[in-house]
């Protein structure tokens, strides 16, 4: 790890601002605000170990308030009865006030996830489309005219759902927030948002500039706090219409039942296991490089994660071999450098739990060709790990770790992957690497999961669903499939 230095020395006067706030409110109805208990939680930097600062908690009882401020911002003329130009004109000011914070962003994000500065750099630019093509959706939003009989006339309009609860995870918290109220507020709802409790600062920033560019009050309510109390609070309540949640398959299932009463509306983007598949044929240079990526990439804290790589067994003793030596060439240290490949895992909890899958793989009988420990002696670093000799049945080719850890599987023909592939209750994504394009398309075809990569890995765009088969999600976000997701459709009928 590198020589130490302040954080100070490190960040931006924007970010020491918003750091040097100390306590972190809510933000409700425009206002930033404390919890009506008082209660507070500290953000930890899982990079360092030491606490950024304060953020105040958000009980039943500000849920409550925010759904209020939601409810009210729905129903006034400032946010429903405006044109879908206006509409527009509100996301995009938001697009340019993030460019215009950027570093800021970024620098706020990786003090609080430990994710490489210039990781965050780039998804912070990158994800200024997310908003800027929800923007161009507000204004085409269509209904239909029917082919009724002639004495009647029938046409359909897509209406916003009302109040939307977005729930969103720890491992790309920045991301996330805007994947999530993008086409909430291209559609015309109003947002209740609870970022992780690991990470709330981006999101609270976010709400800064949410209110610098005066968007009506309520209209986007952002309460950080605890997944059992304030999102158990969203998932009941009776005036939430929707629920969009990102994160683990466990708390999903929890969500969906928990809706049940109340009947909401439920998107949920869960967990994986996702394979990537190696034939002989590939361009290797290419393949190897980018199966490293696939399970390394934010420190393989990423729901798309390729963590099982398939290799066909007459280049597997090879494969083994080069991606053992490019994970023990990955720049692993402070996320403030700028040549750092992986930083921390996001926590103690996570570190204990990924490091738990070293021994796991040992005891199941899978050889560790290199990383299997902690990585320094500060901070919740793990070193990148590569388990060879692996079984599609072991619990490391079978649990989601959610650390940098791959395991590499040998298989013989294409039948034979298929089946391995799928052999999962997961089915987020998948990637293949061959020359030959036919079979390239036989398998995307195949592998049951909602995204699969043809010689590469990671391409996500918002033109493009992006969700899971199987228990890794119910509905989509992205692409025109997000407005079906944030509308309902009124059917209506006129008689001449
Ligand atoms: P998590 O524990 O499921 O938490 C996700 C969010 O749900 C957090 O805001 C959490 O709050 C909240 N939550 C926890 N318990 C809740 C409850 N009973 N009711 C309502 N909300 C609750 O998952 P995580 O640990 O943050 O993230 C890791 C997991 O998410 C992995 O399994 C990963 O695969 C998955 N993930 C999936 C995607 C995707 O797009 N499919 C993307 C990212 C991550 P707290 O922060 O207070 O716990
Ligand atoms: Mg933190």
């Amino acid at each position: 790890m590198s020589k130490e230095t302040s954080i100070g020395e490190r960040i931006g006067a924007e970010t020491k601002r918003f750091l040097a706030k100390k306590n972190q409110l809510l933000f409700i109805n425009g206002k930033f605000v404390p919890a009506k208990s008082g209660k507070t939680f500290d953000t930890i930097n899982p990079a360092t170990e030491e606490i950024l600062g304060s953020v105040a908690e958000a009980g039943a009882e500000d849920v409550d308030e925010a759904v209020k401020a939601a409810r009210k911002a729905f129903e006034a003329p400032t946010w429903s009865g405006i044109n879908p130009h206006e509409r527009a004109r509100y996301l995009l000011k938001l697009a340019d006030a993030i460019a215009a914070n950027a570093d800021t962003i970024a620098e706020i994000e990786t003090l609080d996830t430990g994710v490489p500065l210039s990781i965050n750099k780039a998804n912070v630019i990158g994800n200024i489309n997310v908003l800027q093509y929800y923007a161009g959706w507000c204004s085409k939003i269509y209904g239909k005219t029917n082919p009724s009989a002639d004495d009647v006339f029938n046409y359909t309009r897509r209406e916003p759902l009302g109040v939307c609860g977005q729930i969103t995870p720890w491992n790309a918290p920045f991301n996330m927030v805007i994947w999530k109220i993008a086409p909430a507020l291209a559609c015309g709802n109003t947002v209740v948002l609870k970022p992780a409790e690991n990470t709330p600062l981006s999101a609270i920033k976010i709400a800064e500039l949410i209110q610098e560019v005066g968007f009506p009050e309520g209209v986007v309510n952002i309460i950080p706090g605890m997944g059992s109390v304030a999102g158990s609070a969203m998932t009941t309540h009776p005036d939430i219409n929707k629920i969009a949640f990102t994160g683990s398959t466990n708390v999903g299932k929890g969500i969906l039942s928990g809706s049940v009463d109340t009947l909401k509306k439920i998107t949920l983007e869960l967990g994986g296991k996702s394979p990537n598949i190696i034939f002989s044929d590939a361009d290797l240079d290419k393949a190897i490089t980018t199966a490293v990526n696939g399970f390394t990439l934010l420190s393989g804290q990423a729901c798309i994660a390729g963590t099982r790589v398939f290799v066909q067994d007459n280049i597997y003793d090879e494969v083994v071999k080069r991606i053992s030596q490019k994970v023990s060439e990955l720049i692993v240290g402070d996320p403030f450098n700028s040549t750092t490949q992986l930083g921390p895992l996001i926590s103690e909890k996570q570190f204990k739990q990924v490091s738990s899958y070293f021994d796991i793989g040992k005891k199941d009988g899978a050889k560790i060709t290199v990383g299997g420990k902690r990585f320094g002696d500060k901070g919740y670093y793990v070193e990148p790990t590569v388990f060879t000799n692996v079984d599609n049945q072991m619990r490391i080719a079978k649990e989601e770790i959610f650390g940098p850890v791959g395991s590499i599987i040998s298989f013989k023909d294409e039948n034979d992957v298929i089946a391995q592939a799928n052999n999962t209750p997961y089915g987020l994504a998948a990637g293949v690497w061959t020359k030959d394009i036919s079979r390239g398309h036989r398998i995307a075809h195949a592998i049951k999961s909602g995204m699969v990569w043809i010689n590469s890995y990671f391409d996500y765009d918002p033109i493009s669903p992006f969700g899971g088969y199987k228990q890794s999600g119910m509905g989509r976000e992205f692409g025109e499939e997000s407005i079906d997701a944030y509308t309902q459709i009124k059917s209506i009928f006129l008689r001449y």
